[in-house]
């Protein structure tokens, strides 16, 4: 019995020894699977929000993120901004592939699907810009950039990218054209007005100019009669005073033409040009300034100057504009020659000089001479300086003043030779 006893006692012992190593697992175990639950919740939770973090990126950066299976030609994923470039409701399930082929502009879709499809074969990045266009008219430009995705073996499963809405910026851009356009049209307007005004000013040297030729014609006429009424005409006298009206008659035809061509200019033209031939043009045009006002031209031009590219009446307008401001800033002199110089010089590029002894640039001013509407004449526009510059800026070259020691101001630009003979 008592063996009996023992022996059930023992059993008794071990069982529950056994039932409570098994509890103390059991709560051991759940201890533990509590722990696991709550840091998957955590994780789960940090996963939640890093993809709401994303999602807002995306929508902040315009980036939507996509992959496309190459085996099935199907997308497989698309983020919310993804879809919303296409102009489908991120609530609603994955469109299949004839719909995503279908938002693209029917004008980019045979492009898109070519570029893909190289970069399928080749297995290389792939850049793309297209449209989209939305049932509700809606367009987007869209860049895409896709990188291979390979499997273990190295074969190519999937292309992963990102596409980025462009359409604000290209519309942004368009906008910087389109302003930009309206800028230059306003200013070849303004150029235009300058342009009339200053010949208006210059009338009396235009009609002089003219008005010698025409003189010289009549005189040349009136020794043709003589040369032909004497008893035994002389044909030789004639025929040169003929000459001299052919040659005078064209000399009054050029100073038309150039009056002309300032007149009717509007769009830039260049042309290959010898900056010498320019300035003796606008010279030729300020002649008679020049005299009214007592002023002295010494012009000193470089002998064979290579050809610039420019337009040739932009160039006398910016010419005849630094004359006669040389000319006006004379005025005033009377305790010394009024004396303008115009210089042509070449190095790397032509520089053209004009330089007076007026009254000079005050430092205080010396910054906004070039400013438009910028003037210190009671008649001025303070225009001229303004289009000399933009100008010669569009013509590659620089334009800049400074004061001339003791009196007046130097205005220098430059204009880049014709890349041909730069060469
Ligand atoms: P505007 O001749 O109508 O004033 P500009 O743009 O040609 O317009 O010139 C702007 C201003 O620059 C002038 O009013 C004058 O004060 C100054 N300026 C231009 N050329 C000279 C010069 N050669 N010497 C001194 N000041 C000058």
């Amino acid at each position: 019995l008592l063996a009996l006893l023992i022996t059930i006692f023992t059993v008794l012992i071990a069982v529950t020894t056994l039932v409570a190593t098994f509890a103390g697992r059991q709560s051991e175990l759940a201890l533990s699977l509590s722990g696991e639950i709550s840091r998957r919740k955590c994780t789960e939770e940090n996963l939640r929000r890093s993809e709401a973090y994303l999602a807002e990126a995306q929508r902040l950066s315009r980036t939507g993120s996509w992959v496309f299976n190459v085996a099935t030609r199907g997308v497989v994923h698309s983020s919310e901004e993804h879809r919303r470039l296409f102009g489908f409701d991120p609530k609603e399930g994955m469109p299949v592939w004839d719909d995503w082929v279908r938002r693209i502009h029917p004008e980019d879709r045979e492009r898109m699907m070519d570029t893909m499809e190289q970069s399928i074969r080749a297995g290389t990045d792939f850049e793309l810009d297209y449209r989209t266009a939305h049932p509700d008219g809606t367009i987007k430009y869209i860049h895409a950039v896709g990188h291979p995705v390979l499997n273990a073996s190295g074969d190519l499963v999937e292309f992963m990218g990102a596409s980025i809405d462009m359409t604000d910026r290209k519309r942004a851009e368009a906008e910087a054209r389109e302003s930009e356009r309206r800028y230059r049209e306003a200013q070849a307007e303004l150029a235009h007005v300058t342009r009339v005004t200053t010949l208006g000013e210059l009338t009396a040297s235009i009609a002089h100019e003219v008005n010698q030729p025409l003189a010289a014609v009549l005189a040349n006429a009136e020794a043709c009669l003589h040369w032909l009424d004497r008893e035994s005409p002389d044909l030789d006298g004639a025929r040169r005073s003929v000459e001299w009206i052919i040659k005078d008659g064209k000399r009054a035809g050029e100073v038309i033409q150039r009056v002309r061509g300032i007149l009717k200019k509007s769009d830039t033209q260049k042309a290959p040009l010898d900056v010498n031939d320019v300035v003796n043009d606008a010279v030729a045009l300020v002649q008679r300034e020049l005299l009214r006002h007592h002023v002295s031209l010494r012009m000193e031009l470089a002998p064979a100057l290579p050809v610039v590219l420019a337009d040739r009446v932009e160039l006398q307008q910016v010419i005849i504009n630094l004359l006669i401001n040389g000319i006006q800033a004379m005025q005033t002199v009377t305790d010394r020659r009024r004396e303008l110089t115009i210089r042509t010089h070449q190095n790397d590029q032509i520089l053209i000089t004009v330089k007076d002894c007026g009254v000079g640039i005050s430092a205080e001013n010396a910054d906004r001479l070039f400013n438009a509407f910028f003037t210190t004449k009671s008649g001025g526009m303070g225009m001229g300086l303004s289009i000399c510059r933009s100008i010669i800026e569009t013509h590659g070259g620089r334009v800049w003043a400074e004061p001339n020691l003791p009196h007046g101001a130097v205005f220098h630009f430059t204009v880049p030779l014709h890349q041909e003979d730069a060469l």
